[in-house]
């Protein structure tokens, strides 16, 4: 890497910073919003929250540990009946399908527990790296991991923290800049502003503590400037 490309990487590492101490002020709780007690229901939460919001899956939680308050209950379940209590959630015969194989596969190979390798999560039916990355940070508080949900792709991307949309190459970026001890934390308060203050659509930039630190605003307000 050129001195250049040097210079580039200190100067997101010390957005990374503020941006991290900024929120950690803003969201002292950086507590993911999937409702779990057991670590094979956060794994469970984990699936049924793709292509679907965390406050209705929470809802369907609910009633389904109390139908099914065991892992066994979930590895011996008739199939039907369990994609039917998921069915809320959305694509939920695929979800039901894996749920029920990965908590099979708890049993037979992990002694009923969540593994804790990268390795091992990724050949759980259903575990791509982003979930095998937050059961990393939330059950054995692994440090250097990075959530790279929709929430953290946008709003890092705007922050110029990374240049890319992939979620590896986010992941894989956002590693460099951040540091280890910070950045799970800092993935569970990017969803908590994504869904406040950076949204999607229409981010709240007039409202933004961030603001200061942000390109995306400033490239806003300079063609803002250029069409009056
Ligand atoms: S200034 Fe706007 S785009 Fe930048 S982080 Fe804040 S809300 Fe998001």
């Amino acid at each position: 890497m050129g001195e250049k490309g040097q210079a580039e990487k200190q100067e997101r590492r010390r957005r990374a910073a503020a941006v991290a101490e900024i929120l950690e002020k803003k969201y002292p709780d950086a507590l993911c919003s999937l409702t779990y007690q057991k670590d094979y229901e956060l794994l469970i939460s984990v699936r049924l929250s793709a292509q679907c919001t965390d406050a209705r899956v929470n809802i369907v939680t609910q009633t389904l540990f109390e139908q099914y308050p065991t892992l066994e209950s979930f590895a011996n379940a008739n199939l039907e009946q369990l994609e039917q209590a998921v069915r809320p959630c959305g694509f939920y015969k695929v979800k039901a399908a894996d749920i029920q194989n990965a908590c099979r596969l708890l049993l037979e190979r992990h002694g009923g527990h969540v593994p804790g390798t990268m390795e091992e999560l990724l050949a759980l039916p259903g575990v791509g790296r982003k979930t095998a990355n937050l059961l990393l940070g939330d059950l054995f508080g692994q440090p250097g991991v990075v959530v790279a949900d929709t929430h953290c792709i946008r709003i890092a991307g705007r922050l110029g923290l990374v240049d890319s949309a992939d979620p590896a190459k986010v992941e894989q970026q956002l590693r460099e800049v951040v540091a280890p001890d910070k950045s799970n934390d800092l993935c569970h308060r990017l969803v908590l502003f994504g869904r406040e203050v950076c949204k999607a659509r229409k981010p709240a930039c007039g409202d933004c503590p961030l603001a200061q630190l942000c390109p995306y605003e400033k490239e806003q307000g300079a063609l803002r400037q250029k069409a009056q």
